[in-house]
């Protein structure tokens, strides 16, 4: 049993309305749970919370090795709840339950990471231009943040945030999306128990429109940090506008998967179906954008067609399970439409594109694998991000026209392409206006490395030193220590 209320300054609320909402498993539309469903007064509740516990210092004046220590426990105890995280995780979205392992390793990880970087950054001493002075410059933590989470890796997006604020010395308020909480509702419970101040974490449940807003327009919060779909993104950057928050986002992909003809062609077979049917294609760096050159286009089209005609669709939790369910009927539908959008188009359906009809996944929001040949740059199945188990294929007959393709979108989060060719590794890399380029590989990012988008997939970075600085402020300070009179103005 986890907790299904909220949590503020240190304790457990209902909603102010009283109202909740039931948690749904996408794979059988059973009920979960029932959790609280919060509103603006809520999210305002937590809001003064954390600027309280902010501006009192006694969360950031703390020694930042402190921080990192409890940071470090935090950690231990994600650890050791893992396997319970992990079934929760794919109770709540679907997924496979060994990719909910792997999310929730790194999770502890990501912990681990940020407690260890906690204190590690002293500053820097500038060499003053000015006689008889000291100039510094530290690093300061930035304050309030709001933090909104997706659903598609839920915890996971919520510890990307959490961790790297945290041991900047910020106080946070979190909002995972109020379709699948269950996961960050867990660690919160496991922070609850630890000493973190009263008001240094607050996790808020409840919609977008009411909870999110709030936290995007507030004038007590410090910096927002999202991630999620472009439109919403576009509308936080608007409300944050209010009282000039620092902004933060993770927004979509349209991530092309580029096979040139000198390349491991069965690896690259191998890892475009890696790249796209995770998660059942709900990520935002999935490669569903696959470009082939000519001549390799119908054999490798033949081999991706039987490896994904074999793709076992089913409950996430079940071992054996390749690909789950998408997360709604919302969003199902919403696939649809984009497969019929894709049809009329001209794009030739090669496989899939339906509901499966096996009796057990009737009650889940199941799509097949599938797959689109004759696709264009200028269609939108092509240019808009459709998350879900889809691939289109399109071909080229040069590198320059690869490079041309792939660049033709208004995203950028991440590429990735195969080849023998190393002149043509440094070419490619270099042209591909992206925030992550893979060569010879798809979707791995680690906690080491930053993350984020080039274009419209963004603005700043998550992961590595990089995401821990997105919670500072930079402050340079400077000391005249022999000061003297100027005798300039009224003399
Ligand atoms: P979404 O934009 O619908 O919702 C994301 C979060 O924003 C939810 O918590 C939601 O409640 C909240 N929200 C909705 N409207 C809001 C508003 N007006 N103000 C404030 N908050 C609001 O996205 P989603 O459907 O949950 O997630 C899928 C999207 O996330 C995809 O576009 C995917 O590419 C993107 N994503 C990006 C990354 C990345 O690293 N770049 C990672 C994961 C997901």
């Amino acid at each position: 049993m986890i907790e299904k209320k909220m949590f503020i300054n240190g304790c457990w609320e209902a909603a102010v309305s009283g109202r909740s909402r039931q948690i749904i498993n996408p794979f059988n539309q059973k009920v979960i749970s029932e959790v609280a469903e919060g509103g603006r007064e809520d999210a305002q509740r937590a809001i003064a919370a954390a600027r309280e516990a902010f501006d009192s210092g006694v969360w950031s004046n703390l020694p930042a090795a402190e921080r990192g220590e409890l940071l470090y426990q935090l950690a231990g105890r994600i650890a050791e709840e893992s396997e319970a995280l992990a079934e929760l995780e794919s109770l709540d979205t679907g997924k496979t339950l060994e990719e909910s392992r792997w999310d929730m390793a790194d999770i502890a990880g990501i912990f681990r990471f940020y407690a260890g970087l906690a204190d590690k950054d002293g500053g820097e001493v500038i060499e003053s231009p000015i006689p008889n002075s000291d100039s510094r410059v530290v690093r300061e933590p930035v304050g309030v943040c709001g933090q909104i989470s997706p659903w598609n890796y839920p915890l996971l997006q919520a510890a990307w945030k959490l961790a790297p604020a945290l041991a900047a010395g910020c106080t946070v308020v979190v909002k995972p999306s109020e379709i699948t909480p269950l996961t960050t509702l867990m660690i919160t419970e496991l922070a609850a128990k630890l000493d973190f101040p009263p008001g240094v974490i607050n996790t808020v449940l409840g919609p977008g429109a009411d909870v999110g807003a709030e936290l995007a327009e507030s004038h007590l919060v410090d910096l927002i940090s999202f991630t999620g779909g472009i439109e919403t993104g576009k509308t936080i950057m608007r409300a944050a506008s209010g009282n000039v928050k620092k902004i933060a986002l993770e927004l979509g992909g349209k991530n092309p998967n580029i096979v040139f003809a000198d390349a491991d062609i069965d690896t690259a077979v191998d890892y475009a179906l890696n790249g796209v049917f995770f998660h059942a294609g709900q990520i935002c760096s999935a490669g569903a954008r696959l470009m082939l050159e000519d001549s390799i286009h119908d054999g490798f089209v033949e081999q991706l067609k039987a490896r994904m005609a074999q793709i076992r669709l089913g409950d996430g939790l079940r071992q054996g399970t390749q690909m789950g369910p998408l997360i709604s009927q919302e969003h199902l539908s919403k696939v649809e439409k984009y497969i019929n959008v894709a049809k009329a188009e001209g794009a030739r359906l090669e496989l899939g594109g339906t509901r499966p009809l096996a009796a057990e996944l009737q009650n889940g929001f199941f799509l097949l694998p599938t797959l689109f040949t004759e696709c264009h740059g200028d269609m939108r199945i092509v240019q808009e991000e459709v998350f879900g188990p889809v691939i289109t294929v399109e071909k080229f007959s040069s590198e320059e026209e690869a490079v041309r393709l792939a660049n033709g979108t208004i995203y950028g989060l991440a590429a990735g392409f195969w080849t023998s060719n190393a002149g043509r590794i440094h070419r490619v890399a270099k042209q591909l206006r992206f925030g992550t380029v893979w060569v010879n590989d798809f979707n791995v990012y680690f906690t080491q490395a930053p993350w984020g988008g080039y274009k419209q997939s963004g603005l700043g970075r998550e992961l590595g030193r990089l995401g821990l600085e997105e919670y500072t402020e930079v402050k340079h300070i400077f000391q005249n220590y022999k000061p003297e009179p100027l005798a300039w103005f009224g003399v």
